[in-house]
């Protein structure tokens, strides 16, 4: 298993201080990560990098399959990794997405899901975007709160979880 991205901080945060994303570095470990998608069926390479605010970076890449409704996304992909790293009490402070295609690329609807249990509304979202101005991709950047405003929520349950 590879090392978790090492993002350079310009400073260090102080407790409880929200740093901003490296967004171009974030991007360039997402864009690295995508050489290692698995993607023999479309051809088209993503890769994503979480910052968590700890200012740990865990990637990862798309993994198809022949059954391609069991294709796993690279969001979803780095955030399992991500908890599986570092438990589940992370937090997300920024997510980049890329991909090796030179198309848009935003998180799909169930990864926005599926980010929303450790999401923010604040938390940065980075992803390829086809600008209607120009008709070209673009990095696009927002929060995750503009990406996807209405999530599915439970209360968490009131009886403790053995284990
Ligand atoms: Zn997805």
């Amino acid at each position: 298993m590879r090392d978790p991205v090492s993002i350079p901080q310009s400073a260090s945060p102080a407790a409880g201080e929200v740093q901003p994303p490296d967004t171009a570095s974030l991007l360039a470990a997402a864009t690295a990560a995508a050489a290692h998608a698995y993607a023999p069926y479309s051809g088209f390479r993503v890769g994503a990098a979480i910052l968590l605010a700890s200012g740990a970076v865990v990637t990862a890449a798309n993994v198809e399959n022949a059954s391609y409704g069991l294709t796993l996304c690279a969001e979803r992909a780095a955030l399992v990794r991500a908890v599986a790293e570092h438990g589940p009490q992370l937090q997300i402070t920024a997510v980049a997405i890329a991909n090796l295609n030179h198309a848009a690329s935003p998180p799909c609807g169930a990864c926005r899901q599926v980010l929303a249990e450790f999401c923010s509304p604040q938390t940065r979202i980075l992803f390829p975007l086809l600008s209607a101005h120009t008709g070209t991709v673009e990095p696009h950047n927002c929060s995750f709160g503009e990406l996807f405003p209405f999530t599915f929520d439970l209360p968490p349950s009131r009886t403790p979880i053995a284990g």
